[in-house]
């Protein structure tokens, strides 16, 4: 491709609402644009990236031995209500209507959708296993859409799901994909971790995420490195606990309304601002975060504004009379009105007089008591661990980091061949529910994730099987018949070959096609320049940008 031809439009300034380098760049290289909140155009570059990505995923999973197929991105609503999902997933699905006011949502995910296919078309045993799988735009009304296409309101995602007969065979479809996960994850050269996840709205009986780590991610997990304990923030035994305040006299400022600032919390805790902001950051995610902390009333409230005290939060205690007017509302669900998953440590349920609460002032409650006002899965031996702190049995420690969820897999057990009534023959004639799994992938957002892990600061360093091209041929100056004789003979050489290759060779002073050249971040480069009469270019790749003069032979060997 010319890039006189391509429809590139790099910007020169940084675009204002960027705040990560993923989104920044590739605003900048030309290879996205906005069309509205959370929605994005694809431009060629960019295009070609999210397809080189989609063909890993295409290629793992058929190798895998699943099968591509194609569902609408508009289901019908019956399934989703049948499901009882319609509900839960509230905000974040976009409904609509049609002319005769039948309703029906942008797929967010397509459980459902499956399910329900494989119900009316698989009658017998002797048709499973299955793994059926799609790769589809989805839909999500994101509360907070940002980070371009990284959190999206319509993104790619490829999404699998397999039908079984027992949990045993299930359990051998779930660890096929976690296997073909890891090639995918591989092949994108990420650094990922595998983490056990939370199944949370989807439901079933396990779950694993596979997270790229980025300081730019939204997810925290806990791990360690031999891979031997790793878990999402939500399903990790362990909580990060602050340092208690050392007597009560360094309370007393609590009762100021906020402390604003992690530094106000952090000295007024007496602890260190990087422990108190990674407490904070654990707390404060999209979730409400729920924190139990046993002891009086005074230093739990000192607890509680170490972990939410931000300026937004307003932080207070609640008189008992407010709380029963909370249990007093109509919709109030739960002992506490809050549909959480909550795990407890054994010691919680003897303790008197917790303060609970979520991230937001409404929900923060005194003198709780578990079984009362409160109820979750009781373990024996919740964690009360900082990062570095020893994982037992083991010569490892705890390390906490933040990352970008590229893939999700789940057991989702019968849960949803339950709720939707979908069964096949056993050998015996007998009708059974089928057995499923899901497994996502984030194909927009793993682009995203490659550009986090791989930039500098003056733009994208793709890796090769990501790369929109793999190699660039710069003519530095066009005016000069020798360097255009020789790039061009170059890069129809490389093209003849079957390499995926550029040639800038637009009318544009050298300092513009350096700078776009680093900016869309090509991995291998020739440069023809002043030696072009005796053949000798400057080749460079994006990562090392150390030129070395060789000639136009060896630089094509190079690439090939
Ligand atoms: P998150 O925790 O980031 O909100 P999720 O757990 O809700 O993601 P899943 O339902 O597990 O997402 O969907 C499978 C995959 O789809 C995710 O692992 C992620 O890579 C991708 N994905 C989910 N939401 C978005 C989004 N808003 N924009 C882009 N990709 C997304
Ligand atoms: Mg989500
Ligand atoms: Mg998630
Ligand atoms: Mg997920």
């Amino acid at each position: 491709m010319r890039l006189s031809k391509l429809y590139m439009p790099t910007l020169r300034e940084d675009p204002q609402d960027a705040e990560i380098a993923s989104h920044k760049f590739l605003l900048r290289a030309g290879m996205i644009r906005k069309s509205a909140s959370g929605v994005y155009t694809y431009l060629p570059l960019g295009y070609r990236s999210i397809r080189k990505i989609e063909n890993i995923v295409r290629d793992e999973m058929d190798k895998a031995g699943a099968m591509e197929i194609l569902m609408s991105a508009i289901q019908p609503a019956e399934i989703w209500k049948e499901s009882g999902r319609w509900e839960k997933f509230g905000p974040e699905m976009f409904k609509l209507r049609d002319r005769n006011d039948r309703e029906f949502c942008l797929g967010p995910t397509a459980e459902e959708y499956f399910t329900t296919l494989i119900r009316d078309e698989v009658k017998s045993y002797k048709d499973l296993p299955l793994n059926l799988y799609q790769i589809q735009t989805k839909y999500r009304d994101e509360k907070r859409p940002r980070f371009g296409i990284n959190r999206a309101r319509e993104f790619s995602m490829k999404d699998a799901y397999t039908f079984d007969t027992s949990p045993e065979t299930l359990h051998t479809a779930y660890m096929n994909m976690y296997e073909a996960y890891e090639k995918i994850f591989d092949r994108l050269e990420l650094d990922y971790k595998i983490v056990e996840g939370d199944n949370g709205a989807m439901g079933g009986t396990g779950s694993h995420e596979f997270i790229a780590l980025s300081e730019t991610g939204e997810g925290v997990i806990v791990y360690s490195e031999s891979g031997k304990f790793g878990a999402t923030e939500e399903k990790a035994p362990v909580e990060y606990i602050l340092p208690q305040a050392e007597d009560k006299k360094d309370l007393e400022k609590v009762h100021t309304p906020n402390a604003s600032t992690i530094e106000e919390v952090a000295n007024f805790l007496k602890v260190d601002q990087k422990k108190c902001a990674k407490a904070i950051d654990l707390m404060l995610g999209d979730e409400p975060a729920l924190v139990f902390i046993p002891g009086d009333r005074e230093l739990n409230l000192a607890k509680l504004v170490a972990y939410t005290g931000t300026a937004e939060h307003d932080i207070r205690m609640m008189e008992d009379s407010e709380i029963e007017a909370i249990k007093s509302k109509p919709g109030y669900t739960g002992p506490l009105g809050l549909d959480v998953r909550m795990i407890f440590d054994k010691r919680i349920t003897e303790m008197d007089n917790l303060v609970v609460g979520a991230n937001e002032s409404e929900y923060h409650y005194i003198n709780a008591n578990y079984g009362r006002d409160f109820e979750g899965e009781v373990v024996d031996d919740l964690l009360l661990v900082a990062e570095g702190d020893k994982v037992p049995g083991t010569d490892e420690v705890y390390k906490f980091a933040r990352g970008i969820e590229v893939g999700n897999i789940f057991k989702l057990g019968t849960k949803y061949s339950e709720a939707l009534n979908a069964t096949y023959l056993d050998e015996n004639g007998k009708a059974n529910y089928f057995y499923m799994g899901s497994y996502g992938v984030g194909v927009t957002r793993s682009v995203t994730a490659v550009i986090e892990q791989n930039h500098d600061d003056n733009g994208i360093i793709w890796p090769i099987s990501v790369a929109p091209y793999e190699a660039i041929v710069t003519i530095v100056n066009t005016k000069d018949e020798e360097q255009v004789a020789l790039g061009e003979k170059i890069y129809k050489e490389l093209e003849a070959k079957g390499v995926e290759v550029l040639l800038d060779d637009r009318k544009e002073r050298p300092g513009v096609k350096f700078k776009d050249r680093d900016l869309i971040g090509i991995p291998l480069r020739i440069t023809c320049g002043k030696k072009s009469g005796e053949s000798i270019v400057e080749y460079s790749t994006r990562r090392e940008m150390e030129n070395s003069e060789i000639s136009a032979d060896e630089a094509i060997k190079n690439i090939l």
